[in-house]
């Protein structure tokens, strides 16, 4: 496998940091940090809605629905870029909701939809687990009943982590209560403003903000339904599918990498400058190849992607080695650069402004997002090597 991008991505590559140059500095990095997912910051909705202005949002999008039709080594650039900058990425409205819409959406349902997703004028939260269904999604309880025109949904969903700042949500219900419980699940959309939804706000110890959401006796459109029912569980996964790219990028650990590495060419603790500790030296060496092995598996998956091929296993592998490693990174980070490293940016004498102890807090939670790293290893167990599925 070549490694080097083509005179087609490298001219791809400098215009997206052109761009970033153009909108990102380091306050729009610190606001995101800052800010978490309790809102998007002012800085961060600018740089959103310019992405939006230059036709990015519909970067994977096919051509006839307004989208650019990129190919997936294209999207790896421009999430690797857009991460190792420290801004925004684009929300899974665009990159998650609205190509599964577009794969499974009647006409009338595409129309409905697609343009104002392209338009930023609304946005999804992702209801797929609740409290008895996390890796176990098929067996989700929370039902849709039709009552002529009408769907009336009731039940829970947990961890809804956009629902507080969404206009609709995504839901994954069952439908057909006597099916096998693969088959009795659809795909709904509900608006957050509908009489009987309800959000409670759970605190997660990074600081971050997700959700419970309640629905009870909630009445949607019949044609709110998208696809077919029945295949809900199907179009589930291949909406996790489209978040394959970002969920194993390096990008913001490789942001941080350097952001260490900056602090350790400075920093004298003890009267001994930390560039000069044989110790510190190797630890770093070895997370730089470890940091260059990840883009290489993100690049891979990407390649085999555009050959038409479903690089499951190959995924799975750079999930699990980018998740462990902006954890080692992070523990790495707060053992060189000591109490002061483990410290809030904003508490005095704090080191590498406070990324280390922050990226300590974030970095478990990329080992279950978008599946838990266990699945993955079984995932790489049966499709990479033909082991028997557990
Ligand atoms: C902060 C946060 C935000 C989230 N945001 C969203 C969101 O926006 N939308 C949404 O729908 N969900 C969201 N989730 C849910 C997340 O996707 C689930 O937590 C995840 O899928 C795991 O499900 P679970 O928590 O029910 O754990 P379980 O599925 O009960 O797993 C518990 C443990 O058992 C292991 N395990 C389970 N099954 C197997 C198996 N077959 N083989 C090997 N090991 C197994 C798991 O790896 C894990 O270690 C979020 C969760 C959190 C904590």
């Amino acid at each position: 496998m070549n490694y080097d991008l083509s005179p087609r991505e490298s001219a791809w590559r400098d215009e997206v940091r052109a761009f970033i140059a153009e909108h990102v500095d380091e306050s729009l990095s610190r606001e995101t940090r800052e800010v978490g997912n309790e809102g998007r910051g002012p800085r961060a909705r600018r740089f959103l809605d310019a992405l939006r202005d230059r036709g990015w949002w519909g970067l994977s999008w096919p051509k006839e629905y307004g989208g650019l039709e990129k190919t997936a080594v294209e999207q790896w650039i421009f999430i690797d870029e857009i991460e190792t900058a420290g801004a925004p990425m684009l929300p899974l409205t665009a990159t998650s909701v609205a190509p599964t819409i577009m794969r499974i959406g009647s006409e009338d349902q595409k129309q409905e939809w697609l343009p104002s997703i392209n338009q930023a004028e609304i946005d999804f939260a992702l209801g797929y687990s609740e409290p008895e269904a996390g890796t176990d999604l098929a067996s989700l309880r929370t039902r849709a009943e039709l009552d002529g025109d009408e769907w009336i949904v009731s039940g829970q969903k947990m961890w809804n982590t956009m629902a507080h700042m969404a206009t609709h949500n995504w839901i994954a219900v069952r439908t057909e209560p006597d099916a096998p419980k693969h088959k009795g699940i659809s795909m709904m959309i509900v608006p957050m403003d509908a009489p009987g939804v309800s959000v409670q706000p759970i605190w997660v110890w990074p600081g971050l903000r997700t959700n419970a959401l309640f629905l009870d006796n909630v009445r949607v459109p019949r044609s709110y339904l998208i696809g077919e029912r029945g295949m809900g569980f199907y179009y589930a996964a291949m909406a996790l599918n489209f978040e394959r790219l970002s969920i194993g990028s390096i990008g913001m650990a490789r942001r941080h990498f350097r952001a260490l590495v900056n602090e350790v060419k400075t920093r004298v603790v003890d009267g001994r400058p930390l560039r000069e500790d044989p110790w510190v030296r190797e630890r770093l060496a070895r997370l730089q190849v470890e940091i260059d092995a990840a883009r290489m598996l993100g690049l891979e998956t990407a390649v085999a992607l555009d050959r038409g091929g479903v690089p499951a296993a190959e995924s799975s592998m750079a999930k699990i080695h980018v998740s462990e490693l902006t954890q080692r990174i992070a523990d790495t980070g707060c053992e060189i650069l000591g109490l002061n490293g483990q410290t809030h940016a904003q508490e005095p004498g704090a080191l590498a402004e406070g990324r280390m102890q922050w990226l300590y807090r974030i970095a478990p939670m990329l080992a279950f997002g978008g599946g838990t790293n266990e699945v993955q290893r079984d995932i790489i167990g049966f499709m990479g090597y033909g082991l028997p599925r557990k």
